[in-house]
Parts: C-alpha cells; sequence; structure tokens
C-alpha cells in the first residue's frame, strides 16, 4: 500500500478510504442509490474540494460557484419531493453526502446544509404554494439562499427566552428585534424567523429585501471561516399572515420537529472533518521519518493512530443509526442528541490528534490539518452544545429511552 495515495481501501472496515467509499458501503450494508450519492459526493469532494478548501477559506466568504455546483449535484433538493424540484431522498443519503462535503471543506457544507436543510425546511412545511414557487423551487437550484434566524444575543441555548416579537397588524404581522449568529445571512434572500405573538412563538418567512429587514457585518470566527454568519436586525418588518408558517403558536412544534434533523446531519458533518484529519494523519505518519524510519513504526504514534481509527469507526455506526432510525421515523430527540453529542466530541478529539501527529506541521497553515482543528469546533456549538444535548439525552434515559 503506497502512503500518500488518495482513495486507497484497506480491506478491513476502518477508516482508510480518501475517495469515501466506507465500511457500509464496503459490506454491502447501503443501497445502490445510497451507495451512488456517496460516491457522486466523495468524488466531488476529492476533485473539487480538497485541493482548494485551505487557500478558499482564507477568502472568509461563501463560494458561489462551488455553492452552485453543490446544487446542480442536487444536495439542496434531497429532502424535497420531486414536484418541488427535489429527489425525496432518505435521510442516511443526505447524512452520506453532507459527510463527503465536510470532508472536502466544512465552510462549504455547513452553509450548504444550511441550504438543503435548516434555511429551507420551514418553506417547505409551510405548505404554501405560493411561497414553494417564489423561494423553495429557486433555493432547491441554488438560485436564492435561505436561512433560519433561531438564536439571538441573550437567547442561545435557551430559545424560549426569544424576544424579537410579530406584532399583528392588518393582515399580517410586524416583525421587531434581533438575531445573530445567522449562517449565510450576508447572502440571505429569505429567513425563518422565530418570533413571540404574545406569550407563545411562531414562525414566519421574511424576505431579505422587506422593508425593515437589515444585516449586520460578518462575525470574525475561529473556523468555518468561509460560511458567513451575521446578525440581522428586525426593525418592524411587515409580513403578509400567508408567510406565517402553520398557526400562531405553532413555532415550538417547528423548533422540536427541526432540531433532531440539524443534529443528526451536524454528526454527519462532524463525522467528515474528522475523517479528513485522520487522513492526513495517516497520510504524513507513512511519510514523514525521523530517527531513520517513518514515524508510523514508533508506537507513541500507533496509539494515536488506533485511537483516531476506533473513533471514527464507532462515530460511522452511530450516525448511520440515528440517520436510519429517523428513515424509519424510529428516532427521537434523544437519539439525534446522541447524535450530534457523539460525533463532534470525537472529531474534536480526532482533529486534536491529527494535529499532534502532525507537530509542527499540524500547526502550519500550509497543511490543513490547523482549519480541520479549527473548523470541528463549529460542530460541537451550531445546533446546540453539548452540555443542552446532554440534558435531552438524559431526559429521554430517564424516561426509559432510547
Ligand atoms: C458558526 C456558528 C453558526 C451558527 N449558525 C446559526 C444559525 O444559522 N441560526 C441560528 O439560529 N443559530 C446559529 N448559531 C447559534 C448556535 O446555535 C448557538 O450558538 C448555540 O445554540 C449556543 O448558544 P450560545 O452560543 O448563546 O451559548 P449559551 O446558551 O450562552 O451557553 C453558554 C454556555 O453555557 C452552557 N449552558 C447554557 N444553558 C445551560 C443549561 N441549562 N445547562 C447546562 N449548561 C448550559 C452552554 O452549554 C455553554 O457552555 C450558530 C453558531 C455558530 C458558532
Amino acid at each position: 500500500m503506497s502512503a500518500g495515495a488518495q482513495g486507497e481501501r484497506a480491506a478491513s472496515g476502518l477508516p482508510v478510504r480518501g475517495a469515501g467509499e466506507s465500511a457500509a458501503a464496503r459490506f454491502g450494508e447501503l443501497t445502490d442509490v445510497q451507495a451512488a450519492v456517496q460516491r457522486t459526493f466523495a468524488d466531488f469532494a476529492d476533485r473539487e474540494l480538497v485541493p482548494v478548501a485551505s487557500r478558499l477559506d482564507e477568502k472568509g466568504e461563501l463560494d458561489r460557484a462551488l455553492f452552485k455546483k453543490v446544487g446542480e449535484l442536487g444536495f439542496f433538493g434531497m429532502r424535497y419531493p420531486v414536484e418541488l424540484g427535489g429527489s425525496a431522498a432518505d435521510t442516511l443519503s443526505l447524512c452520506l453526502a453532507a459527510e463527503e462535503l465536510a470532508r472536502g471543506w466544512l465552510s462549504l457544507a455547513a452553509g450548504s446544509m444550511m441550504q438543503a436543510l435548516m434555511g429551507t425546511w420551514l418553506v417547505y412545511r409551510s405548505g404554501n404554494a405560493e411561497l414553494h414557487e417564489r423561494l423553495l423551487k429557486p433555493a432547491i437550484l441554488g438560485e436564492k439562499i435561505g436561512t433560519i434566524c433561531m438564536t439571538e444575543p441573550d437567547a442561545g441555548s435557551d430559545l424560549k427566552g426569544i424576544t424579537t416579537r410579530a406584532d399583528p397588524e392588518g393582515d399580517g404581522y410586524r416583525i421587531t428585534g434581533k438575531k445573530t449568529w445567522i449562517t449565510n445571512a450576508p447572502v440571505a434572500d429569505f429567513f425563518t424567523v422565530f418570533a413571540k405573538t404574545g406569550k407563545t412563538l411562531s414562525t414566519f418567512v421574511v424576505e431579505a429585501r422587506t422593508e425593515g429587514v437589515r444585516v449586520g457585518r460578518p462575525i470574525g470566527k475561529m473556523g468555518v471561516r468561509s460560511s458567513p454568519t451575521s446578525e440581522v436586525f428586525f426593525d418592524g418588518a411587515y409580513v403578509p399572515k400567508s408567510q406565517r408558517v402553520g398557526d400562531e403558536g405553532q413555532g415550538a412544534d417547528y423548533l422540536a420537529e427541526i432540531l433532531p434533523q440539524i443534529r443528526t446531519v451536524t454528526g454527519a458533518l462532524a463525522l467528515g472533518v474528522g475523517r479528513a484529519a485522520f487522513d492526513a494523519a495517516r497520510r504524513y505518519s507513512l511519510e514523514r521519518k525521523q530517527f531513520g524510519k517513518p514515524i508510523a513504526e514508533f508506537q507513541a504514534v500507533k496509539l494515536k493512530i488506533a485511537a483516531m481509527a476506533t473513533e471514527l469507526f464507532a462515530t460511522e455506526q452511530v450516525v448511520r443509526r440515528a440517520a436510519t432510525l429517523a428513515d424509519r421515523g424510529a428516532s427521537s430527540a434523544g437519539v439525534a442528541a446522541i447524535c450530534k453529542s457523539f460525533a463532534s466530541e470525537s472529531a474534536a478529539r480526532v482533529c486534536d490528534d491529527a494535529a499532534r501527529v502532525l507537530a509542527s506541521y499540524g500547526y502550519s497553515t500550509d497543511y490543513p490539518v490547523e482549519r480541520y482543528l479549527r473548523d470541528v469546533r463549529f460542530t460541537l456549538i451550531g445546533g446546540g452544545t453539548p452540555e443542552i444535548l446532554a440534558l435531552a439525552i438524559a431526559r429521554e434515559a430517564l424516561e426509559g429511552a432510547p
């Protein structure tokens, strides 16, 4: 086996797979369609993302050309019905595609996942044919960009503390408040906004061009630098009732619906970054010589390689299982929380070990490992911190599930 080649495969199920054929695919655990999805996005990541990700990430902006290509591969429509321009793919396929995109470049994968799920899901769930035509169909093609506005400066983990208000006026509402940490906000055409209607929470689709909507400057970030994130200000922005999603007061139900989905796919994103870090550390350990031999021959380095392979093997099983349970309608808030928590903590450890294997080169911006180490921390935070996920897991565990 040569040390440097991308895409070489181990006979075992261990995660030695630059070109993306996973243990599940190797052992025939994926359907033909799922395996084809995985191959398509793995090839795209290897050809179009891996070679340019570090250089483009320094720009700190969404790469519209690559974003469009992700759309052309069908990623943005995977969760939506064929009649709306989607492909009605299952959650496992979405996770396989997300994992490969994240292996290539987490910034682009995060922005793309926002578009494929969080930023468009509630427009779809509105059931409003006019919104489907005007916003969802173009979003599936990557021609319009959507995002989700839950977080506020004083309401992060505690979304019950949202203070953005939607006050009834005429045949609609005026929305007033401030959101923060909104992925893709600087490039968004529309926002799904959670706002209080009296004491309850409701959800609205607000277009960026609406009078009273203003996007702040991008927030400087440690990682996922090319997934732009901003504050969004709503200063009495008027939306007609037809842009309310569901009934007044249904916002909490929609949060309960979307958060487990976000958490399952974030597990897949974390797995992708972890695999990228493992690939880099493995190749480096076979090539780098010290004391006259490849560092992979030293037991201390072998222990790190073994630890990383073990983490990724386990993480792959957790993410696949959570996605499969979601497809069977058998997942739960606890399972989705386990998926994100396990995968992001595990991937963070793998990225740290990889940086140690590369030592000074893991600290150098000439190698991608320092970026993986910075980027992976996003998967720990976005969609809920490990502490908040632990509350969801404990709640179910104490009730006797999962
Ligand atoms: C890069 C990035 C992109 C993001 N994109 C979006 C987006 O597009 N849309 C969006 O709405 N949000 C987005 N977010 C926001 C993200 O979901 C929140 O940052 C996250 O939910 C945590 O909120 P917080 O940062 O305010 O932390 P806080 O809630 O202030 O938490 C601070 C600390 O206290 C702990 N803590 C809080 N409450 C409890 C508790 N009850 N028990 C134990 N510990 C607790 C937390 O675990 C954490 O360690 C993004 C965040 C990042 C970093």
